[in-house]
């Protein structure tokens, strides 16, 4: 383990392996997505800037990754009679809209391959050009000989092993059989194709990541995520073409997710038969609810699905809604931060510079909910402000939680009342004055609806 310091002070760049687009992606995609985000409001919450770049692939790789097989994109098309981009489109705004109801933030660039073809033809010319790539009778490959350590950077594990243990295609075209196809000759029926100084075909999947996160961030920059079983060979072909074609380091950190196992079973979207977040949503859980089960797990042991631990993850969003729901009426909204870093504060902070450990993060916000539960005003002020704090990084809407509850305090339910009786006796510059107070003392809003007086909690100004 060694500390994390970005190339440039104070920012740092960050790519993340999106998803093909040719499918719903099922809720152990989502896990790796709510890993990564909590990495980058980690870093935001030590102030560092975030520039964060997650790529959508809408071209057709394959679908062992091994350079065979049949193109994911076609598939989705043929089975839901529509072209490839219409199936990219529709994927690709369910996968947002799921990622939303997780509370995780939008990256700052979301490139598409077929909006990149031009820079990945433009990189395959540069490895050509410097003699890591050979046009042959189908396409173009990577020259894994010519790159010294080929396969072996991310994972010291037995890499011969593994490497000779990854399927490849039988192809006379490759002068080694590891090497990889960068551009593909199109072949009869291939739905998606373009122009290329090697004739119509289409990008490999790895070319793509190169050339996306080099755009945005730069030929070398500082994190790159993606799934455990992104190691090999994406992520390690990534690695030889960007640095065969810059002569430069490419990646400072790279973070891998380990799956989501349902039941303690792999869960893999091309076995079909796999779960997605409406199903959770269906059996009556709040997505957020699986982002706290998510939060309890490290990044590191990768997350075990089941019935019964979501069972505890949705009690135990429900208890710190309620807790901080009762201390929010109690404090009339009113948060306070605490003189000087409290200590649950600096082991919340410490527990996130410990490799992002997000199960001692959330013990530390136990410990703050605890506070704001017991009846000392002064206390629960200061318990809430470090739970909306920490709420920047764990992402549960806490502060929504305190909007919502349902109880007016006695004072505000008397000024409330007086309020009502004014508008009920048509007196409504007076009904608009206590309105006004509501909001301002209280920070309660007003709403008069044909069904009656609405009222929620919006906060003070400056709560
Ligand atoms: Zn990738």
């Amino acid at each position: 383990m060694r500390p994390f310091e970005p190339l440039e002070r104070g920012r740092v760049g960050m790519y993340n392996c999106g998803p093909t687009v040719y499918d719903r992606q099922h809720i152990g995609n989502l896990y790796s997505y709510v890993v990564v985000d909590v990495l980058r409001r980690t870093l935001e919450y030590f102030d560092l800037g975030v520039k964060q770049v997650m790529n959508i692939t809408d071209v057709g790789h394959i679908v062992d990754d091994a350079d065979a097989g049949v193109d994911k994109m076609a598939i989705g098309a043929e089975r839901a009679g529509k072209t490839p981009l219409q199936i990219a489109d529709a994927y690709t705004r369910l996968f947002m809209a799921d990622r939303h109801r997780l509370n995780i933030l939008d990256p700052q660039v979301v490139p598409k391959a077929t909006d990149h073809i031009p820079e990945m033809i433009a990189l395959i010319e540069r490895l050509i050009a410097k003699g890591n790539a050979y046009v042959a009778a189908d396409g173009v490959y990577f020259d894994v000989t010519t790159f010294p350590g080929y396969g072996t950077r991310l994972n010291a594990e037995a890499p011969d092993q593994r490497i000779a243990g990854a399927r490849v295609e039988v192809n006379e075209n490759k002068r080694h059989p590891n090497d990889f196809a960068l551009w593909r000759r199109a072949k009869a029926g291939d739905l998606q194709q373009w122009d290329s100084p090697w004739g119509r075909g289409n990008p490999g999947w790895h070319i793509e990541c190169s050339a996306m996160s080099m755009k945005y961030l730069g030929e070398t920059f500082d994190l790159h995520s993606g799934g455990e079983d992104h190691l090999f060979p994406h992520h390690e072909c990534e690695i030889a073409q960007s640095e065969a074609a810059t002569g430069k380091p490419f990646v400072r950190y790279w973070v891998h997710v380990r799956f989501l196992r349902v039941d303690s079973e792999k869960m893999a979207k091309s076995k079909g038969g796999f779960l997605t977040l409406d199903d959770v949503v269906a059996w009556g859980y709040d997505p957020l609810a699986f982002r706290l089960l998510a939060l309890g797990a490290g990044y590191r042991t990768g997350l075990d699905f089941t019935r019964e631990g979501m069972n505890a993850a949705q009690s135990r969003l429900e208890r710190w809604r309620r807790t901080i729901g009762a201390a929010y009426a109690a404090t009339k909204g009113r948060v306070a931060e605490p003189e000087g870093e409290h200590a649950i504060t600096s082991e919340f902070r410490a527990a996130l510079a410990d490799d992002v450990n997000t199960p001692k993060a959330l013990a530390a916000a136990e410990k703050a909910l605890a506070l704001a539960a017991i009846s000392d005003t002064d206390e629960q002020e200061r318990a809430l402000w470090m739970l909306f704090d920490m709420d920047r990084v764990l992402g549960l809407s806490l502060r929504d939680a305190a909007a919502t509850t349902d109880e007016l305090a006695a004072d505000e339910r008397a000024l409330f009342d007086q309020r009502e009786g004014a508008r009920r006796s048509g007196d409504y510059a007076k009904s608009d004055e206590l309105r006004k107070e509501l909001l301002e003392r209280y920070g309660i809003q007003v709403k008069d609806t044909k069904d009656g007086t609405r009222w929620e909690r919006v906060g003070r100004k400056g709560a």
